[in-house]
């Protein structure tokens, strides 16, 4: 698998709301999974989610790489080039 060029140059940021999505958490929202931008430490939440916070993100800010947020999982996904690495 080949990484684009934004995991390439993404930064490995800390999380800016540890304990949750950060939009979900303003307005009292629930979450399934939880997402990291890898541009500015977000935590949004997964398409899964009523909210969808980490796309909406991506649609905000063009922010294009987040990685899983939840124990155990590394993954990595490009939103521009629709790709995990
Ligand atoms: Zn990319
Ligand atoms: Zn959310
Ligand atoms: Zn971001």
């Amino acid at each position: 698998m080949t990484m684009c060029e934004h995991m390439i140059e993404a930064d490995d940021p800390a999380a800016r709301t540890p304990q949750g999505c950060e939009d979900c958490l303003k307005t009292g929202s629930r979450w399934v999974h939880l997402r990291r931008c890898l541009e500015c430490g977000h935590i949004g939440c997964c398409d899964s989610s009523p909210n969808r916070h980490a796309t909406a993100h991506f649609n905000d800010t063009g922010h294009p790489v987040i990685r899983s947020y939840e124990p155990g999982e590394e993954w990595r996904w490009c939103f521009v080039h629709q790709s995990v690495a």
